[in-house]
């Protein structure tokens, strides 16, 4: 099922090692997670965990994630939170040691919200680490975790995951730009962010009879 092959892609992609990071999907009142600490490629689809939006498990014999409070608290607050992707990528993890917000260093910016927070730092799978991260997503998708890693969400699997990977991506240009010695990153301005947020809301194959991945007509 999808909550396993998302998680699989966490580690393919290099965005996690050995067991860390989690990915959850809500379906209704319900809520599907990966359970604590088993490699996912021992995963099958049987070993997806449920749990309602209180916590009680309503569905498989694993412990669920540990980090439940995080996942639970955005879909209790995040009407459009239907999915979300928790990594300890490369990058991102090494921005939420050094500033508390990702500077504006790319119009990607926009498809999380604005500038990137990271929450302050809290003991894993904690209450006090869910509310400081959701504080850090007021008006984001995503944020990162100081000295851990990120949490970003979406309307479907594949939006949280492609955030977080868009989200790896802009720390790890932030990183290259600000280590070249006697040089500072420009930065995009608000205004500037909210033309690409505009903009952005009709990227892609949106013309009226294409669905959506249809590849245009190409003249002969
Ligand atoms: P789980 O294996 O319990 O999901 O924990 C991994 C993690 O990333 C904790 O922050
Ligand atoms: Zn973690």
């Amino acid at each position: 099922m999808q909550v396993v092959r998302t998680a699989r892609r966490t580690t393919a992609d290099g965005l996690v090692v050995g067991t860390s990071g989690n990915v959850s999907a809500r379906i209704g009142d319900t809520v599907l997670v990966t359970p604590s600490g088993v490699p996912y490629d021992r995963l099958g689809p049987r070993d997806v965990v449920g749990v309602d939006l209180d916590g009680r498990q309503v569905l498989g014999t694993l412990t669920p994630t540990s980090e439940l409070p995080m996942h639970l608290a955005v879909y209790r607050h995040t009407e459009d939170a239907a999915a979300i992707v928790h990594t300890h990528a490369v990058h991102a993890t090494a921005v939420s040691t050094l500033v508390d917000e990702l500077p504006a260093i790319h119009y990607m910016t926009a498809a999380l919200g604005g500038p990137v927070r990271v929450a302050g730092y809290a003991l894993y799978g904690t209450d006090e680490l869910a509310e400081n991260m959701l504080s850090a997503l007021r008006d984001r998708s995503g944020c990162l975790l100081r000295n851990h890693g990120t949490v970003v969400y979406g309307a479907t699997l594949d939006q949280a995951y492609d955030r977080t990977a868009q989200l790896e991506w802009m720390c790890q240009v932030w990183l290259a730009a600000a280590a070249v010695p006697g040089r500072t990153p420009t930065l995009l301005p608000p205004a500037e962010l909210d033309r690409a947020a505009a903009k952005l809301s009709g990227y892609g194959q949106t013309r009226d009879g294409g669905a959506e991945g249809d590849v245009p007509d190409v003249p002969k």
